[in-house]
């Protein structure tokens, strides 16, 4: 199959919503088999699931995987899972995430804290890792983790998710260095505001007065586009970067180097 990821095989975790259901998308546009790994089938922002979206829209295959990143035993499931259905693993994209709990950190509570940490950062870890087994085999890969722009800077009351959002920048760093000798390259991406579920129900900022003032300090004037990360992720995990690894990607309308 044609594409920057014709013939590949690429896992997507957190993919039944939002930015993982656009890198989907987008990489199955470009030829990838997709495994779409999720705790839930239906996305968050309603429409056709995302697999099914994949198999009438595109000439690819989409499968769904019943994931949940936190959990060791369902990653690898997921991992061999692609390699079942379509031969090998390409590429893996850790994206899940959740965004609370927040506030002072005085407040949070603990199991909530762990909780968020065993999704997005340990859930990242997992994936990596599981991802990393199997790239081994095949003779190299690509594994593009999705951290935030609140892995980067330091933000009052997400004093969690940015905890978990900084672990996966300096997982990349780690892995870039350990596995680019086996060919798998690791490199992750931090979005500013992205217009999904999380930004317009979890933690509101579109469509509030405080995310209008946030909006006014974007220099492209626009909160982002779940497709606006996919196509950064393409390009990381295509052979576009074939000499790119250890990098972090910011994607957000250069509202954080101008602040
Ligand atoms: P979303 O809530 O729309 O989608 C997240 C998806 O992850 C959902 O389908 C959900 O079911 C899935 N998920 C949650 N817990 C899971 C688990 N334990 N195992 C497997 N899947 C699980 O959110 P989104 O905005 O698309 O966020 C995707 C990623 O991008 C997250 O890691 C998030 O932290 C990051 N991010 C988002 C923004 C933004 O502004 N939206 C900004 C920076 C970073």
């Amino acid at each position: 199959m044609d594409g920057l990821l014709g013939g590949q095989t690429a896992v997507v975790t957190g993919a039944a919503s939002g930015i993982g259901r656009a890198i989907a998308h987008r990489f199955a546009e470009e030829g990838a088999n997709i495994v779409v790994a999720d705790v839930r089938e239906d996305p968050r922002e309603n429409g056709s699931t995302t697999h099914e979206r994949v198999n009438k829209e595109t000439d690819a295959q989409a499968v769904f995987a019943q994931c949940d990143v936190s959990d060791p035993a369902d990653v690898e499931g997921t991992v061999e899972m692609a390699v079942d259905e379509f031969g090998s693993l390409d590429v893996m994209v850790n994206n899940a995430g959740i965004v609370g709990p927040n506030g002072p950190v005085t407040d949070i509570d603990p199991e909530a804290y762990q909780r968020l940490l065993n999704i997005n950062l340990n859930g990242a870890f997992f994936g990596s890792q599981a991802a990393a087994r199997q790239m081994r085999e095949n003779g190299g890969g690509s594994i593009v983790n999705i951290s935030s722009i609140a892995g980067i800077q330091g933000y009052s009351n997400l004093s969690p998710y940015c905890t978990s959002k900084g672990g996966i920048r300096l997982l990349t760093y780690s892995l870039a260095a350990e596995l680019g000798a086996d060919g798998i390259r690791v490199n992750v991406i931090h979005p500013g505001v992205i217009e999904t579920a999380m930004t317009t129900d979890d933690v509101p900022i579109v469509g509030t007065e405080s995310g209008e003032q946030m909006r006014e300090l974007i220099p492209l004037g626009r909160f982002g586009a779940p497709d606006d990360i996919a196509k950064t992720a393409l390009y990381l995990a295509s052979d576009l970067a074939s000499y790119v690894t250890g990098e972090s990607v910011i994607v957000d309308g250069g509202m954080v180097n101008t602040a």
